[in-house]
């Protein structure tokens, strides 16, 4: 059995075979730091770590880079109404975008380049373009790509171009530009940039949205890569361009397999600020809800359907943890101080289901059923006492090995926040010292945080109290 995936260029599965035998490069679009992400954004990421999850789970060595856009309209327009300088408003929001996939539990990528540090990088490959006669410049200063120049545009979206390409008028507001479907590769500095510019050889400005994706995944992936996502909303035109751009220049292929995630709504419908149904993470904290809550019901929908954000979800999310940290703390229980035997034929056969349901382009809803199936036989087996400690062991780490993609059996006590494992510490070593009022004053200091702690043969446990 091999890893099938959905190619969005061939809109068929695919068996997973990267440019490099054993070794993934990957690049994944990232954020646009003017705001908080909302959950729509961090679906897509989550789609991406379950992938890279996967594929390292399959013995994949993976080199992930994750672009922060760090300059556009939006950005720039912030900063200036909160009379900040670009890079310490951006600031803020690369700094909150980390802490949510660390609340989240999303591995990190090897590298977040940001568009501000790899200006030259674009500016080169902007100049690449105007050598095969692809790009040209406009009256004010800025620099479009001629789509009517390069036949292949369109083939990723699958979109007929030919109207688009041959002569559909250019409307009034955008005068400068050959063809409507001309996309911007550099932009003239205007009033409203004030001191955000670059100099180039076109004059002053700043580069467009999509040629910043080309050139940092070409630069820290090479010419030609093997996997490129995003979200469906990011086909047409953010990738399309950059297929544009990146062929046009090198005349290599650019990215082997293009995964997209489907949109996100919220409990049925499309989440607006204006429905009062619009949230960040933050927000689903301050509900009471934990990363691993959130991590869990975004993981559990297949990435290439829609996914409903529910509260009866993140409930739902919340028995399901349960009932998981449940099984897993009667097996250690079992288990003791054994070491693990072989795995039981009916875990293995859930192990073959598990491995078989991920090959099918990340089929996590039957991942998920067969780590359900894992609970309810392995819970039935404690319960007539038939599960030996040695067995019970070694389904113990079957789940730990499925975590390493699914990453949601993280116990409460590794997701604390500093402060919290700081008084657990403290705690034990007043327990330690035999100092019991003092243990006890800590305890209720967690309480108030919202953290309970129980004393186990194991150690400290800690759970968020209700
Ligand atoms: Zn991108």
């Amino acid at each position: 059995m091999s890893l099938y995936v959905f190619n969005t260029m061939s809109r068929r599965l695919e068996p997973f075979e990267p440019i490099e035998a054993g070794r993934v490069r990957m690049y994944t679009c990232g954020p646009t730091v003017y705001n908080y992400a909302h959950v729509g954004n961090l679906r897509a990421y989550m789609f991406e770590d379950l992938l890279r999850r996967y594929l390292r789970f399959r013995g994949f060595d993976v080199f992930q880079v994750m672009n922060l856009t760090d300059v556009d309209d939006k950005t720039i327009r912030s900063a200036r109404e909160e009379g900040l300088s670009l890079n310490m408003f951006t600031q803020r929001y690369k700094d909150a975008f980390f802490e949510d996939l660390r609340i989240l539990g999303i591995e990190p990528a090897d590298k977040y380049p940001a568009a501000t540090d790899h200006i030259p990088q674009m500016i080169e490959l902007i100049q690449r373009l105007f050598e095969k006669d692809l790009a040209y410049r406009s009256d004010d200063g800025s620099v479009y790509f001629s789509i009517a120049r390069f036949p292949e545009y369109g083939k990723l979206a699958h979109l007929c171009m030919d109207g688009l390409r041959h002569g559909a008028r250019v409307n009034q507001d955008e005068y400068e530009k050959e063809h409507v479907g001309d996309f911007a590769l550099w932009k003239a500095w205007t009033e409203e940039d004030g001191d955000v510019g670059w100099d180039s050889p076109w004059g002053r400005g700043r580069p467009g949205w999509h040629i910043e994706c080309s050139a940092m995944s070409m630069s820290y992936l090479g010419e030609s890569f093997d996997l490129h996502c995003g979200g469906v909303d990011n086909i047409f035109p953010h990738h399309e361009d950059e297929i544009a751009q990146s062929e046009g220049a090198t005349g290599k292929p650019f990215a082997r397999y293009w995964m997209h995630n489907a949109h996100l709504i919220v409990e049925g419908s499309k989440m607006s600020k204006s429905l009062g149904n619009f949230y960040t993470l933050r927000d689903l904290l301050a509900k009471g809800y934990s990363g691993r809550e959130v991590r869990y019901l975004l993981v559990a929908t297949h990435y290439r359907n829609t996914l409903n954000f529910t509260f009866h979800g993140l409930d739902a999310a919340r028995a399901a943890l349960a009932r998981l940290d449940e099984f897993r703390q009667r097996l250690r229980d079992t288990a003791a101080s054994t070491g693990a035997g072989a795995l039981p034929d009916w875990a293995a056969a859930r192990q073959r289901e598990f491995v078989e349901q991920m090959d099918n382009d990340l089929n996590v809803s039957g991942a998920l059923a067969a780590l359900f199936e894992l609970v309810s036989e392995g819970n039935r087996l404690l319960d007539a006492g038939q599960l030996s400690a040695a067995e019970a062991a070694a389904v113990g780490e079957l789940l730990s090995d499925w975590d390493r993609v699914l990453g949601v059996l993280t116990p409460a006590q590794e997701e604390a926040p500093p402060d919290v494992l700081e008084r657990v510490a403290a705690r034990a070593a007043a327990r330690e010292a035999r100092e019991w009022a003092e243990a006890d004053r800590i305890r209720d200091e967690l309480l108030a945080m919202g953290w309970s702690v129980k004393d186990t043969p194991q150690g400290p446990r800690l759970k968020r109290s209700a």
